[in-house]
């Protein structure tokens, strides 16, 4: 179930236009549109963006191990886990190594009613010692400047002239009505975190914002994965291996269950809570 619609949204539009509530934070007319769209929090279809492909190759290790390999790897198994152990639909940006521009993966999610999209990369960094995983939502801001950094490097590779951003009425009712799916993308980013921890033990870089393109204007809670650091030879060695590999896999299927299961909780579908 879409969280909501574009009819609505104009709806909401030509409301908060005559109040004269464009601004952000314009208190309890934003508040009510909000409460007015957001219908249902259920996961019934899925989205897995595995980052680049084709001639955007990503980042690459020094061993010449490619990004956009690693990605889709990861995205393959996890479709696979999610058709056979969940009841969610799921659907693959790219099936096979092939480029898809950034514009084109969202509007992909948007085509397939997505519940809920995940954008997988892996990361690279001047420094040689930085390891570990991190998750993103989208923001505006950056939560620093190497998350700026990344965001800008990560935007570079997809975009082309087909490439779409979302046009400024969109962009201005999905800014505001984006306070709820921001809290949903938390959510999903810290429980993915969480799983990293426990799950590939790898170091936890945390949750943080940036301007990702490939996330920006989506209507459903998005998160960008960063599974590791190619520039680093401690997790190059890690993220050759396809037992490792799976295993990150795993993690992100067991975070995607928790995450369908307190949204069910919430939508009470689902009494129970699972324990982590
Ligand atoms: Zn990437």
């Amino acid at each position: 179930m879409k969280i909501f619609t574009m009819k609505i949204l104009y709806i909401v539009l030509t409301a908060i236009v005559c109040t004269g509530g464009l601004a952000y934070g314009a208190g309890e007319d934003a508040s009510r549109s909000n409460a007015q769209v957001v219908s249902d929090y259920s996961v019934d279809v899925i989205v897995i963006d595995p980052g680049h492909g084709g001639s955007d190759v990503g980042a690459i290790s020094k061993n010449g191990l490619y990004e956009k390999d690693i990605t889709l790897k990861i995205a393959r198994s996890l479709g696979e886990m999610i058709r056979e152990g969940l009841n969610i639909k799921v659907f693959l940006t790219r099936e096979v190594d092939e480029y898809a521009s950034l514009g084109a993966r969202r509007r992909f999610a948007d085509k397939m009613n997505a519940d809920l999209f995940i954008s997988i990369h892996a990361n690279s960094s001047e420094y040689i010692s930085i390891s570990g995983c991190e998750t993103f939502f989208y923001k505006k801001d950056a939560s620093d400047e190497q998350a700026r950094l990344l965001a800008e490097l990560e935007n570079k590779g997809g975009m082309s002239d087909d490439d779409d951003l979302p046009n400024p009425v969109e962009f201005i009712l999905m800014d505001m009505a984006n306070s709820e799916l921001i809290q949903l993308s938390y959510k999903f980013a810290t429980i993915i975190q969480k799983n990293y921890v426990s799950g590939v033990k790898s170091p936890d870089r945390g949750v943080k914002q940036a301007p990702f393109m490939v996330l920006m204007g989506a209507r459903m809670p998005a998160v960008l994965t960063e599974i590791g650091f190619l520039s680093s030879k401690k997790d190059e060695r890690k993220l050759k291996n396809y037992g490792y590999l799976d295993d990150i896999a795993k993690s992100l299927f067991k975070s995607i269950k928790r995450y369908k299961s307190v949204t069910d909780t919430k939508n009470g579908k689902d009494k129970r809570v699972e324990t982590q």
